[in-house]
Formats: structure tokens, C-alpha cells, sequence
């Protein structure tokens, strides 16, 4: 009837009400974050070898504030997007790890790697080059030791601009990752064109290895994948390695490298620090 499609509506309208309304607490609250720093990074090991060699690790950002309990960065990050709020999380995110990485730069392993995310918004920033290169210059941190991950999604098609501006961020010495490798739609053709050192394969297709499944379905995007790696000699990362099975396939496979659960979860600084550089005090 006429009034129970109105009920209808009124309650859908209510219910994309509360979603702006939790929106805009979650905004306020990454607001405040900022301004009283309760924003900190975890930092999740990268390991080659099936596991038994350090390699690397990926900058994660948390936050110690009460009214983001519970919120995860895939909730918030998004939020601090639209609300114009990303460049001064990145450019603290990046000011952090490279902080981090100077009390230790001395000991790391040759082509030792730190990968930090930034939003897809600075591809759009054409200061976003400069501004990378002078922190990095300011901590004195050797740019090669650094990887920037973008998410793939963020790509678009034949974007002459952005190509320019990853190239000039190339061109300083940082290393370019593809995020979520997989989920977006970067044709054969197009990979050529961005200036990319690595693949992130997404961890939903790493959880596609099922133990006892003999499915190639189940394999078929981490095998495109690490394929078409070896065709543009791009180095492969396997995210969210959580399992043996897992781990066994993706190193039969010849990928390079590998994070996840099964192997170190995110760790605070000071721990990941005692953990693998215990003599590295400065
Ligand atoms: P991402 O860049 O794909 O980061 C990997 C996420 O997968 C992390 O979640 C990590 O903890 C999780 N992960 C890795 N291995 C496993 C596994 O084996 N099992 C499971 N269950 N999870 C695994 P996290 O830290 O919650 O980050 C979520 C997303 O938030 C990130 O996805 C990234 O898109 C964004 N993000 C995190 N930190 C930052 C940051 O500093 N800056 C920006 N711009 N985005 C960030
Ligand atoms: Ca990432
Ligand atoms: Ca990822
Ligand atoms: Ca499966």
C-alpha cells in the first residue's frame, strides 16, 4: 500500500541520516586524533626465502584515541579522505616512519625495503614530490630504502599526469608499489606505462589457496599475477599469508615475498626493533 512504501522511505531516509551523523562523529574524532597526536604506526614484517629472511616491513597506522576505539584504519582512512583531512595524516605517517627508520638506518640489510601507504589524493598533489624528497633529506633517509604503495584501484586509465608524478617521485631514488594487486582493471597493456617496481598481491586471492583444494580457480589470480611479474620484472609481495598451505604454494610459485599473519602480525616499534635488531642500538 501507498503508506507502507512511505514508511519505507522514511525509515531508509533515518538510516542514511545515522550513517552521516557516525560519519561525521568519526571525522571529528580523526580530527582530534591529530591535534592531540594520538595517531602512532605498528610496523608488519615482509620476508622472503618461505619465511625465513627479514626483508622489510609496512608502516600501519593506529590510534590511541578512546573515541576511535574499535576503528580501524580501513574505517577511518577513508572518512579522513572526504573530509579533507589525508594530507596531514600521510605527511605525518611518512615524518613518523622515516623518524623510526633513522635509529636504525646503520644496520639495516642491503635492500632493505619500508612500505608506507599514501592516499590516492597526492597523485593528484603536485608539490607531493618535493615534499617526500625534503623529509627524506631532512632525516636523511636514503630514498632506494623506501617504497610507496598505491592502491591499483586508484589508477586511472592513461592519467598522463599522475605517470609524471610517479616518475618524478622514481626519480628521486623511491621505490613505487601497486597495492591490492588484482582487484583493479590495470590492462597488460597499461602496467608498462606506470613506473613500478612491485605487486602487492591482495589478500583475498591469497586466501583463495585453500588447503586440500586442488581447484585451479583457486589459484588462477595469484598465478596471473605472479606471471605477469616475471613478463615486466616487477618483484611479487603475497599479503595476508595466514597458513602453511598458503606459504608452500606462493613459494613453489616463485614469489619473492611474503607478509601475514601466519608469519608476524603488525608489531609496536620497540618491539619490532628488539625483535630483529637487537644489537642496534645507537
Ligand atoms: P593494506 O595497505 O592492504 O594493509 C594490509 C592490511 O592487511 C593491514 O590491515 C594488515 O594488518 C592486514 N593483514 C596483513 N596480513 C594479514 C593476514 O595474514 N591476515 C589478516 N586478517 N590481515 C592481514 P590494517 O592495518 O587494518 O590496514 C587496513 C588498510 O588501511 C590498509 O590496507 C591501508 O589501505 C589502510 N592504511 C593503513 N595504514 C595506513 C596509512 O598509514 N596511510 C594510509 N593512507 N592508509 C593506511
Ligand atoms: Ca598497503
Ligand atoms: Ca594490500
Ligand atoms: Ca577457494
Amino acid at each position: 500500500s501507498k503508506s507502507d512504501g512511505k514508511n519505507r522511505i522514511t525509515f531508509f531516509d533515518s538510516s542514511i541520516a545515522e550513517k552521516v551523523a557516525k560519519k561525521n562523529n568519526i571525522a571529528e574524532a580523526v580530527n582530534d586524533a591529530i591535534l592531540n597526536q594520538e595517531f602512532y604506526l605498528n610496523f608488519m614484517p615482509i620476508f622472503k626465502d618461505s619465511g625465513k629472511t627479514l626483508v622489510g616491513a609496512e608502516s600501519l597506522i593506529r590510534s590511541s584515541s578512546e573515541k576511535l576505539k574499535g576503528i580501524g584504519p580501513d574505517i577511518f582512512i577513508p572518512i579522513a579522505e572526504e573530509y579533507g583531512m589525508i594530507h596531514t595524516i600521510d605527511l605525518l605517517v611518512i615524518t613518523e616512519t622515516f623518524k623510526k627508520i633513522s635509529e636504525i638506518q646503520h644496520s639495516l640489510p642491503d635492500e632493505f625495503v619500508f612500505s608506507i601507504n599514501f592516499s590516492a589524493k597526492e597523485l593528484r598533489n603536485e608539490s607531493f614530490p618535493e615534499e617526500l624528497k625534503s623529509l627524506s633529506d631532512s632525516f636523511k633517509i636514503t630514498p632506494s630504502l623506501i617504497e610507496l604503495e598505491i592502491t591499483e584501484t586508484s589508477l586511472v586509465s592513461h592519467d598522463t599526469f599522475t605517470i609524471k608524478l610517479l616518475n618524478e617521485i622514481k626519480s628521486y631514488g623511491f621505490r613505487i608499489s601497486l597495492d591490492d594487486f588484482g582487484t583493479g582493471y590495470t590492462a597488460f597493456s597499461q602496467l608498462k606505462l606506470y613506473p613500478v617496481d612491485t605487486l602487492k598481491i591482495d589478500r583475498s586471492f591469497v586466501w583463495d589457496i585453500d588447503a586440500g583444494s586442488d581447484a585451479q580457480d583457486d589459484k588462477i589470480m595469484v598465478d596471473v599475477i605472479l606471471s605477469l611479474a616475471s613478463l615486466f620484472q616487477v618483484k611479487v609481495v603475497a599479503e595476508g599469508v595466514e597458513n602453511q598451505t598458503q606459504l608452500d604454494y606462493l613459494a613453489r610459485s616463485q614469489c619473492d615475498y611474503y607478509q601475514g599473519y601466519l608469519l608476524s602480525k603488525p608489531l609496536h616499534w620497540e618491539v619490532f626493533k628488539s625483535t630483529y635488531f637487537r644489537d642496534s642500538e645507537k
